[in-house]
């Protein structure tokens, strides 16, 4: 599947010698992605909070493979979280653990963690732990704890609705007003560990999003799904103050346009990087007609 290609760490020499998939992934991603540098999240960052919205930005990447590139994600983290406190702007900032170290040692990433969190929280910026496949779970969520504890408000979690295990993890591996984010999950996943996409999956959704407020989290729901969002905004939720709606930019605009201009929170989810395949190689996959509209979007010009 598209998701197996995307791990796969001879990924970019594929794709630069293949000049066709190239331009068709790169189209792609165009809709997708803001660009090869931080200057361009930046750029959108600041268009779309001009707008009104909220951002996370993340600098793509994911099972970093040596300590040197790890170092090299963690100064591109820095640098872009020494802008955005420069500028004043209470931004998110997002990102794999993997990509800072969990795939070489769990205390690598830790120490990543902790070293930019020293420099994010006097300037009031967020940084918060993307989720990764089932097999990293348990670490991601070892490592979440024992950084929340030191930046409780700096430091937020992502979890996923499709893992069986994600109510009991919110229930007792958050510590209380956290922030989360709840999602579906992007990852392919046994039947034993997850739900696919489904009413029950839906339904376990709101459930977990209901259980976070209830327990004085700080919610952001992550999802394009229009019936949930639809269901969430007549339970009246939000009224509190306690939610936001967050969605990946490119996707679904006329729904994050609609309900910042209802007055709710929306929280637009901006991706920058060089290794801009492997994001786009996850939004394919989780929804393949994204591809045929690159083939539709490169055969129009
Ligand atoms: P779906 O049922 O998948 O989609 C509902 C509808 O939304 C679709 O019918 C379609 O109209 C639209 N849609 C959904 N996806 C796309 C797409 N790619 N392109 C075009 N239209 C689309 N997953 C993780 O596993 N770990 C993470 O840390 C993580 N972080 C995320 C952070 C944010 C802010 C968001 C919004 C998502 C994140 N995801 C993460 C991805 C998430 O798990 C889902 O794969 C993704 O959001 C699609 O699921 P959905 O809830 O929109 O519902």
């Amino acid at each position: 599947t598209m998701k197996s290609i995307a791990r796969r760490a001879d990924l970019k020499a594929y794709v630069e010698h293949n000049p066709q998939l190239y331009q068709l992934l790169r189209r792609a991603a165009a809709r997708y992605v803001t660009g090869d540098d931080r200057r361009d999240g930046l750029e959108a960052a600041a268009s779309l909070t001009a707008q009104g919205y909220d951002v996370s930005l993340e600098y793509i990447g994911e099972n970093t493979a040596t300590e040197a590139e790890c170092e090299a994600a963690v100064r591109e983290l820095s640098g872009l979280i020494a802008e955005l406190a420069g500028n004043r702007r209470k931004a998110r900032v997002s990102f794999d653990l993997s990509h800072i170290g969990l795939s070489l040692h769990t205390d690598l990433a830790l120490r990543n963690l902790l070293q930019l969190a020293e420099q994010a929280e006097p300037a009031g910026i967020e940084l918060f732990i993307s989720m990764e496949e089932s097999a990293k779970t348990d670490r991601v969520l070892d490592v979440y704890e024992r950084s929340v504890a030191r930046y409780p408000s700096s430091i937020g979690i992502t979890l996923q609705a499709q893992l069986h295990r994600t109510a009991a993890d919110l229930a007792q591996r958050l510590p209380g007003n956290s922030l989360v984010r709840i999602v579906k999950g992007a990852y392919q996943e046994s039947e034993q560990s997850a739900l696919p996409r489904s009413e029950q999956l839906n339904r376990r959704y709101l459930e977990l999003v209901e259980h976070a407020i209830l327990q004085g989290h700080r919610v952001s729901i992550a999802t394009h799904d229009q019936q949930i969002i639809d269901t969430i905004l007549t339970r009246g939720w939000l009224s509190e103050g306690a939610a936001e709606f967050e969605m990946l930019y490119g996707i679904r605009t006329e729904l994050s346009r609609k309900l910042k201009a209802a007055g709710h929170p929306v929280r637009i989810y901006l991706t920058y990087g060089s290794e801009w395949y492997l994001y786009i190689c996850h939004r394919i996959a989780e929804h393949p007609p994204n591809l045929y509209r690159a083939v539709i979007d490169m055969a129009s010009g």
